[in-house]
């Protein structure tokens, strides 16, 4: 649990970053370092030289022999080797080269190849030529020489001077040791205060799991505290919030639609039971049996009916996208439902006409889409009183396939209109003409249309009339 927390694991990654830097960063120290400590050295060389090949020159008489002697004398500290090469004149070619030594050469060898002393006479002088070489017999540490071109009574000089890199690999070596020290040292430290760091960052997202816990389905109404942040653990908590806050609906929603189920199957039910009721009390004749028994079966078909829809509805809700695709014909399913209904609108004597029918394929679930038109048409009829007039049409409008069902019946009062599409809702009572309507034809007609993609309007006139219309995608 711990080595997968997270604050574990960006402790980790950042140490090891850390560890990358830290070494990446001594190597170069170390490099930088060593290059300092060369340039030091190498000026030095290069003034011993240049004070050897002075002396000579700004004082008549003085010979070779007396400015090594001087120059080894002045930075005795550094404990030069200092050699001078003097060159035979242009014109005395076959004469040998000349040495001066310092005192430190005595029995050392410090020369190098003619080659490396002919190559070094041609360099330019503020340019001078740098090596490391070996003692013979060799020292414990190389010398760093330089090879200093110059003239003299026109023949060339080149001065060599040699220091030890004693002195530099000692220092090299106490660095190393130091940064090898401090190295996990800072990174443990570093390591140590970045966790610091991110456990405290991480805090408030313990918290949010703590108190995440303690919500449960029985009381949504807790709610995390951001603390007034602006920060991604702000935007966290509000997200969690907003989350919350949309189960309370749904589940409140859940308990209504069970309260509400629960009251309408419950209308029919006392019915039922009422009439059992009265005619247990006492024998009765045979009319009155048939009468209450009429009754009952009228209850039973309107829970029957309730039932039905509910399951359509629980259906609708689970439905998959995918199943909906069917190609059919729109016109054809819109004839259908118009000569299932006829019959019933012949009794109420109320005219159906089919004003205008274009051919339209349409895309969906065929038997979803005949429901919705047949609880539509259902419901002019039903809200239409006798003599009165239904009008269907099926078109190409401007925004796709339209379809409107217009009615001159009883209409809807404006302030009922935004609710006839909620569960059970029913405007009146008294306004249906038969029993049947269980307030759920058109909660499943928005149903239906809104898993298909189809917007529905409504217009209505109180004692005039009512308009469906639904525009099809
Ligand atoms: P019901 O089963 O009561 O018809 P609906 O969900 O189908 O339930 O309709 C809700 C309410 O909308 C109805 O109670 C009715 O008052 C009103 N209504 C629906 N269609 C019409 C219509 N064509 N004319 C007048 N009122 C209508």
């Amino acid at each position: 649990m711990k080595f997968r927390s997270l604050s574990f694991k960006l402790t980790a990654w950042y140490t090891i970053i850390l560890a990358i830097i830290i070494t990446l960063a001594g190597v170069f120290l170390y490099e930088q370092f060593k290059d300092s400590l060369m340039e030091d050295l190498e000026n030095k060389l290069k003034e011993t030289a240049a004070t050897v090949y002075e002396t000579w020159w700004d004082k008549k008489g003085v010979t070779w022999q007396d400015s090594v002697n001087k120059a080894d004398e002045q930075f005795k500290m550094f404990q030069p080797y200092i050699q001078v090469i003097w060159f035979p004149h242009r014109k005395e070619k076959d004469k040998p080269l000349e040495f001066f030594y310092s005192s430190a050469i005595r029995g050392e060898q410090f020369h190098l190849s003619r080659d490396i002393y002919y190559k070094a006479k041609r360099m330019d002088r503020s340019d001078p030529l740098y090596l490391t070489v070996d003692l013979d017999p060799p020292a414990t540490y190389p010398l760093r020489t330089i090879l200093f071109p110059g003239t003299g009574h026109d023949r060339r000089v080149v001065i060599q001077v040699g220091m030890s890199l004693e002195g530099t690999a000692a220092e090299m070596r106490r660095l190393s040791i130091m940064l090898i020290l401090a190295g996990p040292l800072l990174l443990f430290f570093a390591s140590l205060g970045g966790h610091f760091i991110i456990r405290r960052a991480l805090l408030p997202v313990r918290s949010v799991v703590q108190a995440a816990r303690e919500i449960t389905a029985d009381d949504l109404s807790l709610r995390l505290h951001s603390g007034g942040r602006r920060d991604e653990i702000g935007e966290l908590v509000d997200t969690f919030n907003q989350m919350i806050a949309r189960l309370d609906d749904s589940v409140k929603k859940i308990r209504q639609f069970s309260a509400d189920v629960s009251h309408e199957l419950r209308t029919p039910l006392t019915i039922i039971r009422g009439e059992v009721e009265v005619i247990l009390r006492k024998e009765r004749g045979k009319e009155k049996y048939r009468q209450i028994l009429q009754s009952i079966l009228e209850e039973t078909l309107q829970l029957e009916n309730i039932i039905d829809d509910l399951l359509l509805m629980s259906k609708l809700r689970a439905v998959d996208k995918q199943m909906l695709m069917e190609e059919f014909s729109l016109d054809d399913v819109l004839l259908k439902v118009y000569e299932d209904l006829s019959p019933s609108a012949g009794r109420e004597k109320i005219q159906v006409k089919l004003k205008e029918i274009t051919p339209v394929r349409f895309t969906g679930k065929r038997t979803l889409i005949e429901r919705m038109i047949t609880n539509i048409i259902d419901n002019a009829v039903r809200y239409t009183p006798s003599g009165g007039e239904i009008e269907i049409s099926l078109t190409h409008g401007e925004g796709g396939v339209e379809l409107t069902v217009s009615d001159t019946g009883i209409g809807i009062p404006s302030d009922a209109l935004p609710f006839i599409f909620d569960r059970f809702y029913v405007v009146e009572k008294s306004r249906s003409k038969e029993a049947g309507g269980t307030g759920l034809g058109l909660s499943i007609v928005k149903l239906i249309a809104e898993n298909h993609g189809i917007e529905v309007n409504v217009q209505s006139e109180l004692n005039k009339g009512t308009t469906f219309r639904f525009l099809f995608p």
